[in-house]
């Protein structure tokens, strides 16, 4: 049974006209913008709040709405950009300082010129043509962080050369973001701060409704279950949109996979436990080999229903090491990899207590089953067979 009538509607890209619970953010993101319109430029602003409050999609809404007027009847318009930048993958000063040369002259090369001469190119055209730019930095703080603060410190200055107009909108989920800048900047920026506070259980409900309606057939869901995913994610994502319509999503695939005529709760249920288990396993894959070694071996142990701790551990995944071809470890090092699977959230640990190879933990609880896990490391080619590791293991009591 078909449940789903749009796909794009579900999917990250997609970017309504209307945003529910954000009417707030896009009118002051308008009203700051429309200074155009009389030739003075926007305030600089700070937009600043946890992942998946609307950030990017107010911005990207506010630029949208910009730009249909500025074809349409508005002639003082033409001198206005409006460039969208995120940072995440436009991710150096120099890169961004081409960008935005880019946006004015799209002849420009993307790669060569020096630093300095970009820069004043770019001023060189503000100067000439007079424009009004209003640069939106999606993800500012991932740049900031690997580039330090040469594209805000380029940026302000080309602003006080007063030759056109430049406003500032810096976007980061990073709430400490402004606190981070360097003297040089903080010095000279300081934006209107504009905060995107998490979504509440009713206001991602609203949200959840819109795309249900443009995005599901007629009558193919619960209200139930967006009530259900609105709670939870409230409750447990920290309200994070994207979360709540991924999971909104994968619930009706999972119900039309399962050949349900209505998208409900169990749906729900299901798409969370697939939607967890998809993020673990990432975060498994993703652990260098010593690391996974040591997860096999608590893995094992755990299966067997054996009391895994880091003696028992380091016993058994010295034998994995070692039939596997790695150097083993010192035990050392192992009772910090068990601390960093629990910081990672793989597992549960509690310290016994403190010895002179580090904590020894005893594991409470993995965040899949020992039997899910096993699998996981097998498929990467990196388990060895129960046998096998056993004839190993002889001598010892742990398996
Ligand atoms: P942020 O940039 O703050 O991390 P996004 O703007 O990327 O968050 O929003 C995350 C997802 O939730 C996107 O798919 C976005 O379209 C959607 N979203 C967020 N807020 C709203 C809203 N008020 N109305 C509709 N969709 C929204
Ligand atoms: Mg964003």
């Amino acid at each position: 049974m078909r449940i789903i009538k749009n796909h794009f509607v579900l999917r990250e890209s997609y970017i309504p006209e209307y945003l529910p619970c954000r009417e707030r953010h896009i009118d002051r993101l308008k009203e700051n913008f429309k200074s155009v319109f009389d030739s003075i430029p926007p305030e600089d602003m700070h937009l600043f709040g946890p992942t998946g409050t609307g950030k990017t999609v107010v911005s990207l809404n506010v630029k949208r709405s910009f730009s249909s007027v500025g074809k349409t009847d508005l002639d003082p318009l033409s001198s206005v950009v409006i460039r969208y930048v995120n940072c995440h993958n436009v991710n150096s000063a120099y890169r961004v300082m081409i960008n935005l040369v880019k946006a004015i002259n799209t002849a420009y090369p993307n790669v060569g010129p020096p630093y300095d001469q970009i820069c004043s190119d770019f001023a060189g055209y503000m100067a000439k043509h007079g424009y009004m730019f209003i640069v939106i930095l999606d993800e500012v703080d991932l740049l900031i962080r690997r580039d330090g603060d040469r594209l805000l410190y380029t940026l302000k200055r080309l602003q006080d050369l007063g030759e056109g107009s430049i406003s500032l909108v810096t976007v980061s989920n990073d709430m400490g973001f402004m606190g981070k800048l360097t003297s040089r900047v903080k010095s000279s920026y300081s934006p209107e701060m504009v905060r995107f506070d998490p979504y509440k259980a009713s206001e991602l409900e609203l949200i959840l409704k819109q795309r249900a309606e443009r995005g599901l057939r007629k009558g193919s869901w619960d209200e139930g279950a967006i009530s259900y995913i609105s709670a939870i994610v409230a409750k447990n994502h920290n309200g994070d949109a994207r979360k709540a319509i991924d999971l909104l999503y994968l619930a009706a695939k999972t119900a039309e996979r399962n050949g349900s005529v209505k998208l409900g709760v169990p749906h729900v249920k299901e798409a969370l436990s697939k939607m967890k288990h998809d993020t673990v396993e990432i975060k498994i894959r993703t652990l260098p080999p010593q690391k996974i070694l040591v997860l096999e071996a608590i893995a094992k142990l755990m299966h067997e229903g054996k009391k895994a701790y880091t003696g028992t551990i380091y016993d058994v995944y010295y034998h994995i090491a070692k039939l596997l071809g790695f150097t083993p470890l010192s035990m050392r090092s192992v009772a910090e990899i068990i601390k960093n699977l629990d910081e990672l959230g793989i597992l549960t640990s509690d310290v016994m207590f403190r010895g002179r190879y580090g904590n020894t933990r005893s594991i409470n609880s993995l965040s899949l089953s020992p039997k899910e896990i096993l699998a996981i490391i097998e498929d990467l080619g990196l388990l060895v067979p129960r046998d096998i590791l056993q004839r190993y293991l002889e001598h010892s009591t742990s398996l």
